[in-house]
């Protein structure tokens, strides 16, 4: 049970009047909103055509691609898919609407204090996750949902994890338990790396914290996979723990992604270390 803590439920009480008070916007550009949500009607539409964009390899939209990005092993597949993303992100200054407009719901997911756009995020990868487990015959009552944490430096700086404040919400609007599995030793930041060294920094970045992942089968929430190094080091160290299957999902995974895949000769090393392979 809960203790009764007054300085929460005031917290709370205040946050509850402020959206009482305030008029909700849209989170991409600021229209006001006649109807609950987070993104106007024309944002909403752009948001869809952009989950409807295709992979430059096989041709399949970001929910249906099955392309394994080259450093990625150690994580399980579904249906022969790597893992499950919502939408591929854009390259900056692409001048494409679509991407601008999935660039900065990403963006505010990891830096903005208005939860809109982490609620928006969540419930979206809630509902295509809980779709695809039913499909793939899988029963979300076996699975629970972790994350990478993010550094000290960065949760400081912003004041939140956004991972685990994904994991939260997805947990959410899906039911399935989320636990906090790991722990972050490094202080490098992945996106400051080349791919190579993405893969080295991950693999020391991460250790498991005391807790029961013995035989589970792991949803692992990160929310943009580049290189897929950050999800396959944790992967692994999910499974020295036990783990059963890990499978990796995430808000976008980027185009370059899939190039480096298509590069990749199906005798590559790194390919033989994949569990289900
Ligand atoms: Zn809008
Ligand atoms: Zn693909």
């Amino acid at each position: 049970m809960q203790r009764f803590d007054p300085a929460l439920l005031a917290s709370r009480l205040a946050s509850f009047v402020l959206r009482l008070v305030t008029v909700p916007k849209c989170i991409v550009c600021g229209e006001t909103l006649e109807k609950e949500g987070e993104l106007c009607p024309d944002c909403l539409a752009l948001w869809k055509n952009a989950r409807e964009a295709r992979c430059p390899r096989c041709h399949k939209t970001a929910a249906a691609c099955s392309c394994t990005p080259l450093s990625m092993f150690s994580t399980d597949t579904i249906r022969h898919r790597p893992m499950l993303s919502l939408i591929f992100l854009g390259k900056p200054g692409s001048g494409k609407i679509e991407d601008k407009l999935t660039r900065t719901i990403v963006y505010k997911t990891k830096r903005s204090e208005n939860r809109a756009a982490a609620n928006f995020c969540a419930r979206e990868l809630a509902s295509v996750t809980l779709r695809f487990l039913y499909r793939a015959g899988e029963k979300p009552a076996d699975w629970m949902i972790t994350y990478p944490p993010g550094t000290r430096q960065r949760i400081r700086k912003y004041g939140f994890d956004q991972s685990r404040q994904l994991a939260k919400k997805i947990s959410r609007y899906t039911g399935i338990p989320w636990m906090s599995c790991m722990r972050r030793k490094g202080r490098t930041m992945q996106k400051t790396l080349s791919s190579m060294e993405r893969r080295i920094n991950a693999e020391r970045a991460y250790t498991l914290r005391d807790c029961p992942v013995q035989g589970k089968n792991i949803l692992l929430i990160d929310d943009v996979i580049t290189t897929g190094a950050t999800v396959s080091a944790c992967a692994r160290l999910l499974r020295q723990g036990g783990a059963n299957k890990v499978f990796p999902i995430s808000i976008a995974r980027t185009k370059r992604v899939a190039a480096s895949a298509r590069r990749a000769p199906s005798s590559h090393p790194w390919f033989a270390y994949r569990v289900n392979k």
